[in-house]
């Protein structure tokens, strides 16, 4: 048998796009689809957005890419814009969600040494959780089938079942070697799971009691989608560090980790750094995606659209008896079925429409685009 050109790490659908636009994607037969799933919570301004695509034309015809070597003005202006709307001091920038999750976790342990002066800086992870695919992000994640085969595994992570605050306070009484939580304010990849609404505020009291480092995963959440910027603005506190990537450059790969006070102190030069990360490439696009989202309003948008679309779903399936529950905050949807439901994947896709089944098989996600 041939071996395919490409490792056969995701089981595809057999559709191929080759044109988007706003909500819709167009693929290689003239099919129409309504996009519900945006790339995974990716092109959060919908497919071949103007202002984004005028960007990157823009920008690829002057300079793509010099390196961290030297001054990048539309980097600089980026992170000014984000720290602007996060109430964060500084950012560094990666490439992807899961390097912006290990930028967090390098500066963690860094925190833990020099700060702490713990000798085997540990950091809380959450149950069914999801952080990313390199050794450290695989070694936080709460899921046993993305880390099996792949020990060992990056040590330095203790566990506690998410959303409950009474297992990581039974932590701070007994592991004297923390000095971080990281954790998502909504678990996107085990099925939009919604914490209790003071959730992240109990999690910040307990840090700012045992100093240590509040880090919130906002890769997927983050940039509006759950109808503030950052859906830790829902709770009306400041984390130490938070991370985002997803949509924040509609399709241009950008990863941010954005620290304050101690913690922004902390990944100094020659600690930390990235070839690619916050080129002017990518940083065009992403500053022309972070306006839009803040000059038209859109985390306000996503939390109306939200609501509108789980309400029909409430009136024409609320009561089937395949639906055990139906969710969302903002713009992350969930209808959580009763059994699982996997082919519904390709039976959507047969009706013209783009989702996602997740959460062992049992909750099909939807994350259509703010616009
Ligand atoms: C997707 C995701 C990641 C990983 O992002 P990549 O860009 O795929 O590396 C990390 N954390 C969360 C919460 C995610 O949803």
């Amino acid at each position: 048998m041939a071996v395919e050109a490409i490792m056969s790490t995701y089981n595809r659908l057999s559709v191929a796009f080759e044109r988007g636009e706003g909500s819709w994607l167009y693929d290689t037969d003239g099919n129409k689809y309504l996009d519900a799933l945006c790339g995974i919570a990716v092109c959060g301004l919908g497919h071949s957005h103007p202002a984004v695509t005028h960007a990157i034309c823009d920008q690829a015809s002057n300079v793509i890419h010099t390196s961290n070597l030297y001054t990048i003005p539309n980097q600089q202006q980026l992170a000014e814009r984000l720290t602007q709307i996060s109430g964060m001091d500084n950012v560094f920038f990666g490439n992807s969600g899961a390097e912006a999750n290990e930028a967090a976790i390098k500066l963690a342990r860094r925190y833990g040494h020099a700060v702490k002066k713990v000798e085997n800086p540990t950091i809380i992870v959450m149950e069914n959780s999801f952080h990313g695919r390199t050794m450290a992000t695989l070694s936080a994640t709460g899921n046993r089938s993305a880390q099996a085969g792949f020990e060992p595994l990056v040590s330095g992570f203790v566990r506690a079942p998410y959303d409950d605050v009474d297992a990581i306070k039974a932590i701070a009484e007994n592991n004297p070697n923390v000095v971080a939580i990281l954790v998502e304010p909504i678990q996107g990849e085990s099925g939009i799971q919604i914490p209790a609404p003071d959730y992240l505020n109990k999690l910040r009291d307990i840090c700012d009691e045992n100093e240590w480092l509040l880090m919130l995963d906002e890769v997927q959440s983050g940039n509006g989608r759950s109808g503030k910027y950052f859906a830790y603005q829902h709770n009306d506190i400041l984390p130490d560090v938070v991370t985002t990537a997803k949509g924040l450059g509609n399709g241009v790969p950008i990863g941010a980790c954005l620290a304050r006070g101690t913690a922004a102190k902390i990944l100094i030069a020659g600690t930390h750094g990235s070839t690619y990360g916050g080129n002017p490439l990518s940083c065009a696009a992403a500053l022309a995606v972070v306006n839009t989202i803040m000059d038209e309003n859109l985390c306000e948008r996503a939390t109306e659209l939200g609501n509108k679309i789980v309400a029909g779903f409430e009136e024409q399936i609320g009561h089937a008896d395949y639906v055990k529950e139906i969710r969302n905050k903002g713009l992350l949807i969930a209808i959580e079925l009763t059994e699982a439901g996997t082919e519904l994947a390709v039976l959507s896709k047969v009706k013209g429409i783009l989702l996602n089944v997740t959460g062992g098989g049992k909750v099909v996600r939807m994350l259509p685009p703010l616009t």
